[in-house]
């Protein structure tokens, strides 16, 4: 399907992402084919499912069956509650103790791991007649939050006895789940199933035990336990090419542009500031398009990155500007080129997408940013309408 057929451009600007729900729905199947029965799905909508925007993802991952979302912020969690999201809602750091009424008010499950917020979430649930629940979190190996093991059991203890709360999970979050046998990665599997079975055995329920991030889901069925934590795979990227065989995922993100001008300049003219590319030769379309780095186009992508236009790969060329930027459409030949302008004013662009054969992959711009797929869609995120299709 040609790239006009299926543009719906927003009415106020030329420059959009494009949200596919079938891809999301499709991407949900796949990720609950590779759970056991008991396993829960919980949904990681977190920086506005990844810039994919999260009252509609949740909306459509909740329709499609997910247990549980997971959020980075009280805020995130608030807004999905607003919109009628009524299953677990995660808060996958501990917050700050001040945000304990709205958490409570909310419903929200934080992780949490210092005894004074735990006993302020028991404290005001108990204020309000209700159960404040919380996961706690294990630093098994990337240092960043959480319990060490060893301190896991002494803590349940410390916070047990108050009537106002209950440890709803306990979970790990793996460092590098994606690499094929790797050392640390068994040794934060060994370390998280060591800390479970010591718990069981002293009696203490962990709750939801839970680990798996998009890598271990494809890559480690063993270590599901009773829930995966999945983003990326969601959204339909993959986070390292060795899960490609094993599951058939569907990029929901797409970024388009309409033509806003077409010029055609003379041999050596210079295109955008710095006039870091200068034509070579005549019979060449320099086209812009409204999208710029502010809108997730990183700057440095510049001359760099390609885009597709009526089948065509084209090259971005000048510096890419905050809300704008210019790419050359080249044709072999100056008669064929007089015979048939190639590009056109309102004409629609894929930044990122599919069109006809060639598609520009998260995956692509990310290589070229010396980033991850994960920025890159967090970005394109920020600004940009979201159009969903
Ligand atoms: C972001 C995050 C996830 C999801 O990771 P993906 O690689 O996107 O699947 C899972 N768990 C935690 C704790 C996270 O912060």
């Amino acid at each position: 399907m040609p790239a006009d057929a299926s543009a719906h451009t927003p009415e106020t600007r030329w420059a959009w992402v494009e949200v596919s729900r079938s891809a999301i729905r499709h991407n949900m199947r796949e990720f609950k084919g590779l759970l056991g029965r008991n396993q829960r799905l919980m949904a990681v909508v977190k920086a506005d499912a990844y810039g994919h925007g999260a009252v509609q993802c949740a909306r459509t991952m909740m329709a499609s069956g997910a247990d549980a979302f997971g959020v980075a912020t009280v805020d995130e969690g608030i807004e999905l509650r607003q919109v009628g999201v009524d299953k677990p809602i995660v808060i996958l750091a501990e917050p700050p103790i001040d945000s304990v009424p709205y958490i409570v008010d909310f419903d929200l499950e934080p992780s949490a791991y210092h005894e004074d917020f735990v006993l302020a979430l028991g404290e005001e649930a108990a204020s309000k007649d209700t159960i404040g629940r919380y996961h706690v979190p294990v630093d098994t190996g990337m240092t960043r939050i959480g319990l060490m093991p060893g301190d896991v059991a002494e803590f349940r203890q410390a916070v047990g006895w108050h009537r106002g709360i209950a440890c709803a999970g306990t979970f790990t979050h793996f460092a590098t789940a994606e690499v094929p046998r790797d050392w640390d990665f068994e040794l934060q599997v060994r370390r998280f199933g060591d800390l479970v079975s010591s718990l069981e055995a002293q009696g203490i329920d962990p709750g939801l035990v839970h680990c798996d991030n998009t890598a271990a889901t494809i890559l480690h069925p063993e270590t599901h336990f009773d829930m995966v934590r999945v983003g990326l795979g969601l959204y339909g990227l993959y986070p390292a090419p060795n899960c490609e065989p094993l599951v058939d995922l569907r990029p929901a993100m797409s970024v388009k542009a309409r033509i806003t001008r077409v010029v055609e300049p003379p041999t050596g003219a210079g295109v955008s500031y710095g006039l870091t590319y200068r034509l070579s030769r005549a019979n060449v379309q320099i086209a812009t398009i409204p999208l710029g780095y502010a809108d997730g186009y990183a700057r440095t992508l510049s001359n760099r990155a390609e885009v597709l236009v009526d089948g065509m790969r084209c090259r971005q060329v000048g510096n890419i500007c905050m809300d704008q930027c210019m790419f050359a459409v080249e044709v072999n030949g100056a008669r064929e080129f007089q015979k048939r302008r190639p590009v056109h004013e309102g004409q629609v662009v894929t930044i990122m997408g599919a069109d006809g054969d060639y598609e520009i992959s998260a995956d692509e711009l990310a290589r070229l940013r010396g980033t991850i797929s994960y920025e890159v869609c967090c970005d394109f995120g920020l600004r940009l309408e979201k159009v969903y299709v």
